[in-house]
């Protein structure tokens, strides 16, 4: 499909909406009074610290809700009072946030239902509502609705349309498309129904095994075997890995997408030598400010003396896990939870460790004066952070 031509056609459709309709104002009080926190604002302007009693809590300086998903949320309420009576749906989470999508239910907005990733569009109808969430929708999805005579409102984050447009400028160049993200991921799903030929590698050591099939050969099998459900329909890697265009989920480890980009140019450059590069290799950075922020501010974090840290966000958001990692890989302590219900009763956590199922520690906090770190992923309102520093300091007897 010519997708570039299809999203045209769309976006010139009186059925289709990228911006607001016009109640910023009004949404954004609401927004406010449910997301924001005062608490949360003192911290900042005092240095994102805070002390009570036998706690000090530190702060990242760059946490929580990004420029695109309060404007996703934004635009779906918007979405609500500009379509009072009609019927309201989304194609996924808005945000992987437990409590905003559970706000949207009380809206009466209802979430396509889906079974082993298969998601049931047949209650849509004609004249539907139809909202995209931040990380966008397939190009299949959207024509789906389009077809269905559906008014799709698009909250797609102009970062993640970055990446689409990367993708199909390969595909223009006829470049096979590398996307460094999880292949099952929202996100990648629909940047992957943009891209033509493509290959998603999951992390460095995955697309170190691609580029030794690139210098090397391979047992052609195993190789599709490993990157099973992570490459284009009929991907060939004997044909399809001699021009490459490396692009990416816009929340991976900012260090990793720039190594990974590195070893494939590296490795085409081996091959192909350096008069070759440029009809063999083709890079745009698409890792978003936010996500860059976030990282940043944690590895600065995470310099300082911490006993532990607790890093809040839905365990399906891949920008949380990313800032979850970076304080393992400093051998800290780390809770991964999404609320502050996680924590208690009495000194009990149940968290999520990376790359694990939910478990429980007890007792999590040591005794005596700690200092903890506290960060949040681009999807979780400061009111949460408020909620789990405020539990925090409770157990602390403060
Ligand atoms: S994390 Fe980045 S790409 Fe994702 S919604 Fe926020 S600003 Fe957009």
């Amino acid at each position: 499909m010519d997708t570039k031509a299809f999203k045209r056609s769309l976006q010139k459709s009186d059925t289709y909406h990228r911006k607001g309709f016009g109640h910023g104002a009004e949404v954004m009080g609401a927004m406010n009074s449910e997301y924001q926190s005062q608490l949360i604002q003192e911290i900042r302007q005092n240095d994102y610290r805070l002390e009570r009693g036998a706690v000090t809590l530190k702060l990242a300086e760059a946490f929580g809700f990004c420029w695109g998903v309060e404007r996703a949320v934004a635009m779906a309420y918007e979405t609500r009072q500009h379509f009072p009576e009609e019927r309201l749906w989304i194609t996924n989470e808005i945000i992987h946030n437990p409590s905003v999508n559970q706000r949207l239910r009380e809206m009466d907005v209802n979430f396509i239902d889906a079974r082993e990733g298969i998601k049931d569009f047949s209650p849509v109808e004609r004249g539907d509502v139809v909202i995209l969430p931040a990380f966008g929708a397939s190009v299949e999805e959207m024509r789906l609705l389009n077809d269905k005579g559906c008014t799709i409102v698009d909250t797609t984050c102009p970062w993640v349309s970055k990446v689409w447009n990367s993708v199909e400028k390969h595909k223009k160049k006829d470049y096979t498309s590398i996307i460094h993200g999880k292949y099952n991921h929202e996100e990648t799903i629909a940047t992957s129904s943009f891209a033509g030929t493509y290959l998603i590698v999951l992390n460095l050591s995955q697309a170190q095994d691609v580029c030794d099939y690139i210098l090397n050969g391979g047992d052609k099998e195993a190789f599709l075997s490993q990157f099973k459900n992570a490459h284009s329909e009929g991907f060939d890697p004997d044909r399809d890995l001699i021009r490459l265009g490396v692009a990416n989920q816009t929340t991976m480890l900012k260090s990793e997408t720039e190594a990974i980009g590195k070893l494939f140019e590296k490795t085409l450059l081996r091959k192909y030598g350096p008069t070759a590069l440029n009809e063999r290799f083709m890079s745009f950075n698409t890792i978003c400010d936010a996500t860059q922020e976030r990282q940043d501010a944690m590895f600065k974090l995470v310099e300082e003396p911490l006993d532990l840290m607790v890093v809040i966000g839905g365990y399906n958001s891949s920008n949380t896990t990313h800032l979850q990692e970076i304080a393992v890989e400093r051998a800290i302590p780390s809770y991964h939870i999404d609320s502050a219900e996680r924590i208690g009763p009495g000194n009990r956590v149940e968290h999520k460790p990376l790359g694990k199922a939910l478990e429980v520690t007890e007792p999590w906090l040591p005794e005596g004066q700690i200092t903890v770190g506290v960060t949040s992923g681009a999807s979780t309102p400061d009111k949460v952070v408020e909620e789990v520093m405020a539990r925090i300091i409770a157990l602390k007897g403060a």
